[in-house]
This record gives structure tokens, C-alpha cells and sequence, in this order.
């Protein structure tokens, strides 16, 4: 009995002298005053930040671990609005479709969330797949798989032949005739059904395809694919089941209707006109540049066979126009997040984004800062992450060199820890 009580108190020290970590930090970044502060000790618990302390401090408890990155520059975890994690580009990417079992997808989408995390990308939303992206969310948010936290939009939605029909370009008697459950709307009750449907699912976002797109098998990448009609109950359907719309558009007219509709996000924004702009400030609509996405699909279209023909012209006319796009939108004080379009360019590559928006005229902290808490408000979650504070989940990333003086240094990140567990 005595050896029990004994035993007990010793559980209850243990317990209670939980082990914390204690992060050196020679520069950490303050995304919320877009300040570089130095020598700061942050000290975390569990999966939460505890406090942040002046100078290098060292705990008296010899059960907790002390981290170095005295020589580092410390931020929080970078967040992802536009992914997708259950492809990767490559010249065989098309023929896929007809060769991989989801099972395969599954394992693939396993490696591509382990280069994303491992990139800085603690959290990410997946803006479409086939719904594995849902299984996947569920698998890490478990603790069965490594990769960042996950908002998905499941399957997004589009119309019949629209850029996210899944059966595009295939034979006629391949084709079949896709319906709201599998994302295809060409009604107001399909888009009531086709949003439930996701709800279902298990989705967290909306996604719709408001105009042609890139890299989809059809001739037009910019023409509006929604009535307005559409777009309104969509938008109207997913806010009573909780969830907000993330619209890809490329051409001003379905851009435009998206913005009428009330969707959060318009994805890429390539041909955005003045009157768009404005209105995207009017209805407090942000900006989701995916420059990396631009970069890369005129890249490849120059090598011959990387896409189908129909999709070369596109890709070498939209691509190289959405920087100029963003350097005006962000002049024109246009609000704006981050997100690249991972999947579109390899996983794990979405930190060139930073650079690519510098080079469009946005200071490096101002692009941090969409890439924390900006897109942390976007998520609803920036009361969780988006800045290093107490309270907040222990999402921290630190690289090389300082990314404020020398933006390169954000494809070497050096230091990746996710709701206080270290991956990197
Ligand atoms: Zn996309």
C-alpha cells in the first residue's frame, strides 16, 4: 500500500513536470506587427505556445528540451490556401486518371503531405481532388500519416464540360453524364444538391470553377461556366451548412459573378480588371495569386508532349500574366492571401511563392503575413495559428537566413514544428 502512494506521488511529479520546449530564437519574426524581433526564447507546451520570453532563456527542469536556432530566423507555420494533394504534375499526369486505383492516390497523396510539411506548410486547404483529400485530412489529423492540418473542399464543382467536370476530354462513351454528385451542377437544384453532397463528404470548403481553367482537356480558360443564378445558390447553400466558397477564375465576367455571389477567395485572378478589383476591395473578397502555378505551366508548355495540344496555348497565355496581375491588384490595395497551387509544380516547392511575390513588388513581411494570419482569418482559425503567441498552437517553422533580407532562403527551411512535435 505504502509503495502504491510512493508511486503515485512520483506519477503526479511526472505528470505535472510535463516536459517543455524550450525554442532559442536568434530573429523571430512578429507577423502581426510585421516586426523582426531578436534573442527571444519561446517556450512551449504540449501542443501550445506557453509564453515568449526576452533573451535565451534555460529551464531549471531537466525533463525539458532546449532547441537551438540562436543562429536561425524563426516564424510561425506557413498556411497554403491552394493545394492539391492527391496529384503531382508530370507528362504523364493525364493518363492517370484511367490508371490509378485511390488507393494509389492515397499513398501518392501521403508522400506529397510529407514534402508540404516538411517544406514550412503546416496547414494547408485542398482545393480539389476525388475525396482522398477528405481520408487524408482525417489520417493526420489522427496522427496515422505526417503531413500539415487540412481543410478540404472535397471534389469542386463545376458544369457540364466546365474545368473541374471530371470526364472532360474523354471518349464520348467514357464520358457518361457526371452529376451533382460527382461535383457536376447545371441547375439551381444541382447546386443545392452537389453542395450537400459535399457537406456529406465531409468537406470544409466549397470549391467552384467559376471559369474555364488551364489545365483542363477543353478549349476556353476563361469563359464564365456558372449562371449567376448558380453561383448564388451555392454560395447560399454552403453558408447554412457552415462553409465558405473558394472560386477559381481566370476571366473577369465569371470573376466578377463569383464576387456578386459572395465567395471569399477568387483563386489565380488572372485577367482581373480594374472594375474587379474594385469591387473585390467593396466586398472584402481576397486574392489567392498562386504565381507558382503561372510560372510552371508556361515552363512546361514550351517542352513538346508535357500537355495535350489544347491545353499548350492557354498555358503559355495565361501563365506569364498573373504576376503583372498581382503587382497591380496589390497596388490597388486588393486584399490577398497566399497560396500557390501545389500539384500543379511538385509538392514541397510552394515556399518559391514568397519569392514570386516579391518580385511583384510586395515586401517579404507583408507576403509572410497572408501566409499566417491572414490566411489563418480566412480560415477561422486565427485565434489557433498565424502568429507565435501565447495560447496559440506550437505551429513554428525558422530558416537559414533571414527571408526579410534574403527571400531566397525560404526554400531551405531548416526547422518544422507542428502543435509542439518536431518533424524537421
Ligand atoms: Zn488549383
Amino acid at each position: 500500500m505504502k509503495k502504491l502512494f510512493l508511486f503515485t506521488i512520483l506519477l503526479t511529479v511526472l505528470i505535472t513536470q510535463a516536459q517543455d520546449t524550450y525554442i532559442h530564437c536568434g530573429k523571430l519574426i512578429d507577423t502581426k506587427n510585421g516586426k523582426v524581433l531578436t534573442n527571444k526564447t519561446i517556450i512551449v507546451s504540449g501542443k501550445t505556445i506557453k509564453s515568449i520570453e526576452e533573451g535565451f532563456v534555460n529551464s531549471t527542469n531537466v525533463t525539458d528540451k532546449i532547441i537551438d536556432l540562436k543562429n536561425k530566423t524563426v516564424m510561425p507555420g506557413w498556411i497554403d490556401m491552394h493545394v492539391h494533394l492527391e496529384e503531382e504534375s508530370s507528362p504523364t499526369h493525364y493518363i492517370e486518371e484511367f490508371t490509378l486505383n485511390d488507393a494509389d492516390i492515397a499513398f501518392n497523396a501521403e508522400v506529397f503531405a510529407k514534402h508540404t510539411l516538411m517544406a514550412g506548410f503546416t496547414t494547408v486547404r485542398d482545393l480539389g481532388g476525388s475525396g482522398v483529400n477528405v481520408s487524408l485530412r482525417n489520417a493526420i489529423n489522427a496522427g496515422k500519416v505526417i503531413g500539415p492540418r487540412i481543410f478540404t473542399a472535397e471534389k469542386a464543382l463545376a458544369s457540364t464540360g466546365g474545368h473541374a467536370d471530371p470526364t472532360n476530354g474523354y471518349r464520348k462513351d467514357l464520358m457518361g453524364n457526371p452529376g451533382p454528385k460527382d461535383g457536376v451542377v447545371n441547375s439551381i437544384e444541382d447546386a443545392k444538391q452537389a453542395v450537400r453532397q459535399r457537406y456529406k463528404n465531409g468537406a470544409d470548403w466549397i470549391k467552384i470553377t467559376a471559369t474555364g481553367g488551364v489545365l483542363s482537356v477543353a478549349k476556353s480558360g476563361t469563359n464564365p461556366q456558372f449562371t449567376q443564378e448558380e453561383m448564388d445558390a451555392i454560395v447560399a447553400t454552403a453558408k447554412d451548412y457552415g462553409m465558405k466558397v473558394a472560386a477559381h477564375a481566370h476571366g473577369d465576367e465569371g470573376m466578377q459573378r463569383a464576387i456578386k455571389a459572395g465567395v471569399k477567395t477568387i483563386e489565380h485572378g488572372t485577367e482581373m480588371s480594374d472594375t474587379t478589383m474594385d469591387m473585390m476591395i467593396k466586398y472584402n473578397c481576397f486574392l489567392i495569386p498562386t504565381l507558382s502555378a503561372g510560372k510552371f505551366v508556361a515552363e512546361k508548355a514550351k517542352i513538346a508532349n508535357y500537355y495535350p495540344a489544347i491545353v499548350v496555348p492557354k498555358a503559355l497565355s495565361i501563365g506569364p500574366r498573373l504576376q503583372a496581375m498581382f503587382a497591380s491588384a496589390y497596388k490597388k490595395g486588393v486584399p490577398f492571401g497566399f497560396g500557390t497551387d501545389a500539384g500543379v509544380f511538385p509538392h514541397g516547392e510552394n515556399a518559391k511563392e514568397f519569392i514570386y511575390m516579391t518580385e511583384a513588388g510586395v515586401p517579404f513581411i507583408r507576403a509572410l503575413q497572408a501566409a499566417t494570419f491572414t490566411n489563418a482569418m480566412l480560415l477561422d482559425m486565427d485565434k489557433q495559428i498565424g502568429i507565435i503567441a501565447p495560447g496559440f498552437l506550437a505551429d513554428i517553422v525558422a530558416t537559414n537566413d533571414d527571408p526579410s533580407q534574403v527571400v531566397s532562403t525560404v526554400t531551405n527551411v531548416v526547422f518544422v514544428m507542428k502543435e509542439g512535435v518536431v518533424y524537421k
